[in-house]
């Protein structure tokens, strides 16, 4: 039976959130937004371990006391200049700190989906423990989409049938990942899901829901933190 194991990239700088401190240490509900995604992975009976990717020379990691996942997290200090690189360097440095077969699962998270529940990792493993490509989280697009023409002004509307907003967990056998981020070499891949896509292989979308939401802006901060009190 495959292992499953999570990674978090967290070498981000989290520029949108108009910050000094890469977001995934702002603090919210009294913990730095990360220690959320640690949380939920660590505390699931399924993993075997947690890896995180950070910057090299982050300082801010040191500041905090991480010791309560000390069983299961394993700290890489290895992140690139992009999500998929870091992704990749990760993925890469964690075969050398821990025994990952090839076909072994790996749940790629963000460092910034804090609201992540069990129910949700639980269904999205259960769901693709027996795929033959993986898949990841995801919600069917609920709002009409409009695309921008140059002067900010409605050019036409999308029709929002069959388009999904991709989420974290995503997850893959981890030699399969390894392939498909090292294929996709300079081309801009905002998740790991479009990696493999590029390998002309449909990962499989698992019904998620939007509290699972991604902090980005820094009214998402409010917004996650009532998701957790009521989680
Ligand atoms: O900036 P964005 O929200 O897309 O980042 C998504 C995730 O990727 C975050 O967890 C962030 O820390 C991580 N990331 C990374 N290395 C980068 C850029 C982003 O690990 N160079």
């Amino acid at each position: 039976m495959p292992n499953f194991f999570a990674l978090i990239p967290a070498a981000g700088s989290g520029s949108r959130m108009g910050n000094e401190l890469p977001k995934q240490y702002l603090t919210l509900a009294g913990k730095p937004m990360i220690y959320h995604a640690f949380r939920r992975l660590c505390g699931s009976l399924r993993l075997s371990a947690v890896f995180v990717v950070l910057a090299p020379g982050d300082d801010e990691w040191l500041q905090h006391d991480w010791s309560e996942f000390s069983t299961k997290l394993v700290v890489l200090e290895c992140g690139g200049a992009t999500r998929a690189e870091s992704v990749l360097n990760g993925l890469r440095a964690a075969v050398k700190a821990s025994s990952i077969g090839d076909d072994d699962w790996v749940l790629v998270h963000d460092a910034a989906r804090p609201c992540l529940s069990e129910n949700q990792l639980d269904r999205l493993m259960d769901e693709l423990a027996n795929d033959e490509v993986g898949g990841l989280l995801a919600v069917p697009v609920a709002d009409t989409l409009k695309r921008s023409g140059a002067d900010g002004r409605v050019e036409r509307t999308e029709p929002r049938e069959k388009l999904w907003q991709a989420q974290t967990p995503q997850m893959f056998r981890y030699k399969l990942l390894v392939e498909a981020l090292s294929m996709a070499g300079g081309t801009v891949m905002t998740d790991d899901a479009a990696a493999i896509e590029a390998l002309g292989l449909h990962p499989k979308l698992v019904l998620s829901d939007s509290r699972n939401l991604k902090v980005t802006y820094p009214q998402d901060l409010a917004l996650a933190e009532l998701i957790l009190s009521n989680s």
